[in-house]
């Protein structure tokens, strides 16, 4: 790979317990590739930068840098604080600078966005939405979250949706669990992540038995956020991604859900749209590559 022609771009996808680290050609050759814990908000910064840095020298100049990332996070270009992480309870990262911080250590512009609009941009440019309008892409993990993209451009509005934050019809069979959601208890986040999953029965989704009753309650509150996407935005593709969603049948046990509870009434057939990622794990750090081709654009040539 020594001798690769054209700029080079720094891709950091930023998760709640790891970051992926990616130095990648425009024409998406992953030249180096590195994973490291998610500590507090300024050492994992620092270890990012450094082994970006380390790979830079062997490389060639780092051209342009995107970020796909955690939130709640400032995602407005014209804000003062863009690509800092805003309002979040995670120790150690609240309004941390984290796009001028990689832009000021490289001396390039970087680009930046919630890991969600960012892989929705990846699947629907590379992965499982290709010509699709409308592409959704849904995390079920250690939260929930949800990104969309309009012909290739993730939806920003005051801030990046926040689906993961509706608030579901509870199943009738579970009544009393109060959901775990610090904000609003039993919002979807609050009773569908995997930290509500093993609040609720002990265990991961993957390591429950196929016919307990989790997989239902779990199927039937993701399948209201993907019918709330139907009826929102038809998207053609509703990818949906994160830990949770590796479990067994995952996909056809949501799409079966779906379909109940849409009885029909969406154009888009749920078993056709609601698919695993394209891109497999790559569709976060894709995602940070899609952004930094975005922020390349912005380097004068
Ligand atoms: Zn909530």
């Amino acid at each position: 790979v020594t001798g690769t022609a054209g700029p080079l771009l720094g891709c950091i996808e930023g998760g709640g317990t790891k970051f992926v680290l990616g130095i990648l050609t425009t024409d998406r050759h992953v030249l180096a590739r590195h994973s490291i814990a998610t500590g507090d908000g300024p050492d994992t910064i620092d270890a990012a930068i450094a082994w970006l840095r380390s790979q830079s020298m062997r490389l060639g100049p780092i051209a342009a840098i995107g970020i796909a990332s955690f939130g709640p996070a400032d995602v407005d270009p014209h804000s003062p604080h863009y690509g800092t992480i805003t309002g979040t309870p995670k120790q150690g990262w609240r309004n941390v600078d984290m796009a001028g911080s990689f832009a000021r250590a490289f001396g390039a512009p970087a680009a930046f966005d919630t890991d969600v609009n960012g892989a929705a941009m990846a699947e629907s440019r590379w992965g499982a939405a290709v010509g699709q309008r409308i592409a959704a892409y849904v995390t079920v993990g250690t939260g929930i979250g949800a990104g969309v993209v309009v012909d290739g451009v993730p939806l920003r509005g005051l801030s990046h949706p926040e689906m993961g934050h509706i608030l579901p019809r509870r199943h009738p069979d579970d009544r009393d669990f109060p959901g775990i959601c610090a904000v609003h208890g039993d919002c979807l986040e609050g009773l569908a992540s995997g930290p509500a999953i093993a609040a609720r029965w002990g265990a991961s989704l993957s390591d429950l038995p196929t016919d307990h009753p989790a997989h239902a309650i779990t199927a039937f509150y993701i399948a209201q956020l993907c019918l709330s996407l139907q009826a929102l935005c038809e998207p053609g593709r509703i990818v949906i991604g994160g830990g949770v969603s590796l479990t067994p049948h995952f996909h056809e046990r949501m799409a079966d859900e779906t379909a109940r509870l849409g009885a029909g009434y969406f154009r888009g057939k749920p078993q056709h749209i609601i698919v695993p990622p394209g891109l497999g794990i790559n569709s976060g750090l894709m995602g940070a590559y899609a952004l930094a081709l975005d922020a390349l654009g912005t380097v004068p040539s």
